[in-house]
C-alpha cells in the first residue's frame, strides 16, 4: 500500500493554482501535525472504510504531497514519519517522496530530510527561465533550483524529480527547450511536465486573454517536442505527463495508474482501499476537528483499471488484464482501438494497447470512446 500525505500549505498561493492550499502559519501547521499523527496512532477516520485503517498492510510508498511540504518544515516531516514508522509496517527499501519548492532549499534542509528517511524529492521548477517563473507566481529562481538539486544530492537524495510546465504566459518552443535543457544538465534522473490549464475561479481564469497564453497547436507541438526529446536524452515516457530514466519511475504514483491501493491523510486527500474510495473534503478546520473521510464510491472495475493504465506508455497489457479480470481485452474496445490505431494515436496488438503521444494530447476523448464500447 502507498500513503499519501497532504500537506495543505503555501508560502503564497500561485494565480493559476486550484489545488486545496492555505497559507502558511507556525501554530497551524502545529495543530496540523498533530491533527495528522493523531489520525496514524488512532486510524479513527479512515477506519470506517478499512480494517483498522489498514495497519496491517505493508507500506512500500510514503508521498508528502500539497500544497508545499517543504513550508511545513523537515521536523515536522520527521514527526509525521516516526509516527508512521511506529503504526505501520515500513518496507526496508519505501520510496518516500517530499514535494518541495526551490526556494526552501538550504543543504540543512536536505540533510534533515535525509536523516527522516526521505529518499526521493520532487521539485517544482516549472521554468528555468525567471520571468516565466515570475509570470506563474514563483518565488524561486533557477539558482536556487540549481542549487536545490545539489543539495539534495550532496544530502545522499539521488533520486530528484523536477516539475516543468507546458503552455506558460508568453512561453514557446525555444523556452521550453531551454528548461529542458537546464533540467538535463542538472541530470535529474525525472522529470513531470504538465499543461497549464486554467481553472474556474483562479486569477488566470479572469485574466487569461490578457496573459499571452499560447495557443492549442503551439502548446500540442511543444509536448511533442518534449516526449521526443527527452526520449532521446536518455528519459523515456512512462505517463502522460512523467518521464524517468528507467528504474526511476515514481513508485508511489505508479499505485495510482496500476489502481493498487493507497491510503490519503489530510484535507483533500483520496483512498483506494478495499476496492472502495473514499476522501477527506477540501477543509482544514474539519480535519482539525476530526471529521471523517467521506465514502466516494466502489472501485476497481475493468473500466477503471483501463482508464488508468490507458494514461501509462506501457498501457493496457493483455496478460495483466487476464490475469486480474480473468476475461480478455473486450473485442469492442479492440475495435474502436484499431480506428484510433489508424491515425497514429495508439498501437493495437497482441500484448495489449498503449497510445502515442499523438494519442496522450486527446487521451481523454480516446478513452472515453474504447470504454464507451467495451
Ligand atoms: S506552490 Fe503548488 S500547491 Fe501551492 S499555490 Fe503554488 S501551485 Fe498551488
Amino acid at each position: 500500500m502507498g500513503l499519501y500525505i497532504h500537506i495543505p500549505f503555501c508560502a503564497q498561493k500561485c494565480p493559476y493554482c486550484d489545488f486545496y492550499s492555505i497559507p502558511a502559519a507556525a501554530a497551524q501547521m502545529d495543530a496540523y501535525c498533530g491533527a495528522l499523527i493523531d489520525e496514524i496512532k488512532t486510524a479513527r477516520r479512515t477506519s470506517a472504510f478499512t480494517q483498522d485503517g489498514c495497519k496491517n498492510r505493508l507500506v512500500d510508498t510514503v508521498y508528502f504531497g500539497g500544497g508545499t511540504p517543504s513550508v511545513f518544515g523537515t521536523e515536522r516531516i520527521a514527526h509525521v514519519l516516526q509516527a508512521l514508522r511506529e503504526e505501520y509496517t515500513l518496507a526496508p527499501n519505501a520510496e518516500i517522496t517530499v514535494e518541495c519548492n526551490p526556494s526552501c532549499a538550504s543543504a540543512a534542509f536536505f540533510e534533515a530530510l535525509a536523516a527522516s528517511g526521505v529518499n526521493r524529492v520532487s521539485l517544482g521548477l516549472q521554468s528555468a527561465i525567471d520571468a516565466e517563473r515570475r509570470a506563474l507566481g514563483r518565488i524561486a529562481g533557477a539558482d536556487e533550483a540549481r542549487s536545490a538539486v545539489l543539495h539534495a544530492r550532496q544530502a545522499g537524495i539521488t533520486n530528484i524529480s523536477l516539475d516543468l510546465m507546458l503552455g506558460i504566459p508568453r512561453g514557446n518552443a525555444a523556452t521550453l527547450r531551454r528548461s529542458i535543457d537546464f533540467s538535463l544538465s542538472l541530470g535529474v534522473p525525472h522529470i513531470s511536465a504538465y499543461m497549464l490549464k486554467i481553472e474556474e475561479d483562479t486569477p488566470f481564469a479572469k485574466t487569461a486573454p490578457t496573459l499571452g497564453l499560447p495557443d492549442d497547436d503551439a502548446v500540442s507541438d511543444m509536448y511533442l517536442f518534449l516526449c521526443d526529446y527527452l526520449n532521446a536524452n536518455g528519459l523515456p515516457q512512462y505517463e502522460i505527463s512523467n518521464f524517468a530514466q528507467p528504474g526511476f519511475e515514481s513508485r508511489h504514483n505508479l499505485k495510482y495508474w496500476n489502481c493498487e491501493e493507497y491510503l490519503g491523510l489530510g484535507p483533500a486527500a483520496h483512498s483506494f482501499v478495499g476496492n472502495q474510495r473514499f476522501f477527506f473534503a477540501r477543509d482544514i478546520a474539519g480535519f482539525l476537528e476530526g471529521s471523517p473521510s467521506l465514502f466516494d464510491s466502489p472501485g476497481g472495475s475493468f473500466s477503471e483499471y483501463a482508464m488508468l493504465r490507458l494514461r501509462l506508455a506501457a498501457g493496457l497489457s493483455e496478460s495483466e488484464v487476464q490475469d486480474r479480470f480473468h476475461h480478455s481485452i473486450p473485442p469492442a474496445m479492440r475495435h474502436n482501438a484499431t480506428i484510433f490505431a489508424e491515425h497514429g494515436m495508439l498501437i493495437a496488438d497482441e500484448n495489449g494497447i498503449r497510445l502515442t503521444p499523438q494519442g496522450f494530447l486527446l487521451s481523454n476523448t480516446i478513452i472515453n470512446t474504447l470504454l464507451s464500447q467495451e
